[in-house]
This record gives structure tokens, sequence and C-alpha cells, in this order.
């Protein structure tokens, strides 16, 4: 395939191309000029110009290289997939819709064995072949290597430079350990098992933290084009005043983002209550007190939050990352969308552990997202579908520190994009694309994938790896992998009875918020 990975010019043309802006119901046919991985024009007449060997001021001398017919077809911002992690992707589909903190023991690195460096490498590659093929040119890793290990790290950075997909990468980091941020963990597991109780990542051992965060935004920023770094503390509580607020200053001096978990679940929202009464029970006043309620700040889920902590984000210009999907698989109940609409929050979606939602699929994430706002706002309005995918893709442009450079379609930005066949039943008839698009698609259209001009889908086929010889690594991996999700879920069962009444007593505390709706019949 020529087109493999050079990038040069590429004309799609004669598609309908979606303009936030314009008309999101019937957006106009129009060719779409890309050259040297950017986009240098949007408007129709390019093709006939080109075959009339008319001068395209954009194009100069240049040649086209590949031609794409998008006729019936809608080309469409890339997605952001603006929370995800990469370090439980074999794990899709082991596990029921259990309660977070239980999951956390099931699925998250601290749980298992170390990993062999193939199996972070195939794990790495197939979370981001499934992004691709269903539309995420961008994907924010907030990536588990526990225990941390260099060999691991150029493994993960280097299988997204292979595959081609856009990343962010952010090391999760503690230093706090798990089980001391979970309510009531340490008074009901007994002694012996206590030291199995781990969070979605623990302290690294022998580590200069600072150091080693620091080390890696400087060595890998001018890695590739398409990799730009980031801070992952895990969860506020789970970190010291001392290491957020040197973390502070160097998202400051390095101009990158932070990303955290914040409020997920009611658990997480307690131990606010209990371990921070001098921030008055909220991590978000813990968060602004040491420097990081910035623009530069993505708080994941945020679900348990109260009104006063929003208003204080919007403030901030802090940014949330919703992840319906995943709430919903943890039973933590749903965030307050409306309000941070309501508030001007920016807010981003993105579609979490591939164990926890357990797809990354940005059509399941939006659609929940427009929907969901109806529990707690029964009469019409916002968020619309035009509004779900604006989140999708310019929310988490912002996120992820590139807005203005991903995330919209106009001349000047980078050509990350997808076709999507507009003759697949799910637009036929075509009466509005974005609400198709939302309410209706959930991926299956999706045909050609373009990030920073290369085209790295093309008939649904990835072009940057060899996806059989990819399959056949994981069925392999699997083979040691199921012997240790079988010993974790067993080491489980054991703890269940003392874990249950820890979520128990963790729903009998009034937290002066609530994000279920209604209660039990039974
Ligand atoms: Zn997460």
């Amino acid at each position: 395939m020529a087109t493999k990975q050079t990038r040069g010019v590429i004309l799609i043309r004669n598609g309908r191309v979606y303009d936030h802006d314009g008309n999101v119901d019937m957006p106009p046919i129009a060719d779409l000029l890309i050259v040297d991985g950017v986009v240098a024009a949007v408007r129709p007449g390019i093709a006939q110009a080109v075959e009339r060997r008319e001068m395209i001021p954009e194009l100069g001398a240049r040649a086209i290289d590949q031609t794409i017919d998008a006729t019936e077809k809608l080309v469409m911002p890339g997605f952001v997939n603006a929370h995800y992690h990469s370090h439980d992707v074999l794990l899709k589909g082991c596990f029921e819709t259990i309660p977070l903190e239980l999951w956390v023991l099931s699925a998250l690195p601290p749980s298992y064995p170390k990993r062999s460096t193939a199996e972070i490498r195939a794990r790495t590659l197939l979370g981001a072949l499934e992004c691709l093929r269903s539309g995420m040119t961008t994907v924010q890793d907030l990536c588990t290597i526990y225990p941390f290990d260099e060999e691991h790290l150029e493994a993960v950075l280097q299988a997204y430079e292979d595959i081609g997909i856009r990343c962010v990468f952010a090391l999760q980091f503690a230093d706090q350990v798990g089980s001391s941020a979970i309510p009531f963990w340490e008074e009901v597991v007994p002694a012996a098992q206590r030291a199995s109780l781990s969070g979605a990542v623990e302290p690294f051992k022998g580590v200069d933290l600072p150091r080693l965060l620091r080390d890696i935004v400087v060595s890998h920023r001018d890695r590739h084009p398409r990799l730009t770094l980031a801070l992952g503390p895990t969860s506020p509580e789970r970190c010291t005043a001392g290491i957020l607020t040197k973390l502070a200053e160097l998202s400051e001096a390095e101009k990158v983002p932070v990303y955290t978990h914040i409020y997920e679940s009611r658990a997480m929202t307690l131990i606010a209550r209990q371990a921070h009464k001098s921030d008055d029970g909220s991590l978000i006043n813990y968060l602004k007190r040491v420097g990081l309620l910035t623009p530069r700040t993505s708080m994941a889920h945020s679900v348990w939050m109260k009104p006063d902590e929003i208003e204080a984000i919007a403030e901030g210009g802090a940014n949330v990352v919703l992840n319906p999907v995943g709430n919903l698989k943890t039973r933590c109940g749903v965030a307050p969308i409306r309000t941070y609409i309501r508030r001007g929050v920016n807010t981003a979606l993105g579609c979490d552990n591939c164990s926890c939602s357990d797809s990354q699929n940005m059509f399941q994430t939006m659609k929940l997202y427009a929907g969901l706002a109806a529990i707690t706002h029964p009469e019409p309005g916002p968020p619309t579908a035009a509004d779900a995918i604006r989140a999708a893709t310019v929310s988490g442009a912002r996120t992820a520190g590139l807005e203005g450079r991903v995330g919209a379609l106009r001349p000047g930005m980078a050509a990350d994009l997808f076709i999507l066949d507009l003759t697949d039943p799910s637009f036929v008839p075509l009466n509005s694309v974005a609400r198709q698009v939302v309410f209706t698609e959930g991926g299956r259209g999706v045909e050609t994938v373009i990030v920073d001009g290369r085209v790295v889908v093309a008939d649904r086929k990835i072009t940057t790896i060899d996806e059989r010889a990819l399959r056949e690594e994981v069925a392999d991996l699997m083979k040691a992998l199921r012997k240790d999700i079988e010993a974790v879920m067993q080491r489980n069962d054991a703890m269940l009875p003392y874990l249950l009444e820890a979520q128990r007593r963790t729903w009998e505390v009034d937290l002066g918020v609530n994000r279920y709706v209604g209660n039990a019949d039974d």
C-alpha cells in the first residue's frame, strides 16, 4: 500500500465535511485537501480544478499523491478519547457490572505479577487499534506501569509511534498506598489479607518521583510529532500536597496537561470528607490550594461534585472528562452533566478502561452523554447531538493541550479525521448527520481513518501493523494472563464479605450530594 506511512498530498473528494459551526444536519458536499499532514483547504470544486489542470493555490507545484472518493460519505474530525488507560486492554469482557473498588482490585496492575514487555506492547497496540477503528485519532493514555520499568515505558511509546495514533501519554502515579484511600478497608479487612489491598497504582519503590516525572516529559517530548506528554497523579487523595505542589510547578514550567481522577465513586468522595477536613472535605479545595485548579488540569469522572465545587472549577478554568459508560458499569452513578454545561465548564468525553466500559467507542459515549442528562432534567435542552460531537472533539482537544490543532477540519489544523459510510442503514434516510452520528451510528460505518495526514485505516483495515499477527500474539499471551486472572479472582472472592461490608458502611454516610436516582424497591 503506497500511502501506508507517507504524508504527502491527499485529496478527499465529494464528501459531506462536518463543520461544528456550519449546517450540522446536512453538511454541504466539499473537497478536502491535505498537504503534509495539515488540512490545506475545504471547499467544493478542488477535484474539478485538478482535473482541468487549473492552479490550486494551496497546492503550488505539488502533485496529488492519493485521491479518496468520499461520494455518499461523511468526513468527520477525529474523536479525542480524553480519558483512557491501556493497562487492562486484555481484560475486556472479564467482569460484570461491579462496584468500582472491587473492579480496581480485580483488573488493575498492582493486583497482578509484573507483565512481559511483549504483553505491554501487544496490549498498547490492540487498544490503539480499537480506538482507531471507531474513529478516534487522539487518545489520552493515563497508563499504569507497575512496577515501574523504563523498558515497559519504551514499549508503550514505541507501540503508539508504530500504530500511528496521536497520543497524549501520562504515567499514572501515587505517593500514598491505595488501601489508605478507600473508606473502611483497613478497618474491616483482616490483617492477613490487608497486603492484597491496592489501588489503580501503588507508590514506586526506590524511585525519585519528581525527577522521574520530569525526565519522562523532557526526554520524550520531541520523540515524534504525534506524541505529547502529560502528568498523571491517579487521584488527589492518593497524592501528598508535597508532590502535587511540585507537579503544579512542573506543569506550569513545561506547559503540560495534568490528568487525574476525582469523585468517581461514593467511596472516593467519602474519603475526601474524612481525610481532607482542613480543605472542608473537598478535593477541589485541595487542588486549588496546591495550584492545580487550572486550565491545564483535567478531572476524569467528576461524578460526585457539589454545586459550589463546580463553581470553583468554572472559575479556575479546569476541565472535566466524563466517562458515562464506565461510570454505569462500575455502579458509580451519573455525573451532573447539565450543571457542568450551564456553568460553562469545558466538558470532554472518555471511554476509560477496557475492562470497565468495556469498549473504546465514542459513539456509545456520546449517546449516553446526551441521554443521561434526562435523569435530572426532564425538560428538553442541552446537550444536543451537536454538543455531544463537540465534547468528543474540540473539548477533548482542549484537555489534551491540542486546542486549535485537532478537533475540527479547518485550514491549518492537523489532518486528523475519519470517513463514515452514509449508505449504512444508520444513515438511511439521511435526516440529520449530527443526530444520526450520535443516536444511530454505533461505529459500523467507519471506513477510513487519517492521523496527521497518514492513512492508518483504509477500507476498515489497519495499514500500519499486521493485525493478524497481533491477534495471534495476544492469543499466546492470554495463556499466562488467564491463569493470573483466575488467581486474582480467587483471592478477591475470599475478601468479598469484607469488601462488601466496607461498601455498605460507605453507602450509609451522608455526603451532602447524591448521584444515584431513586431507591431500590426491595
Ligand atoms: Zn480512569
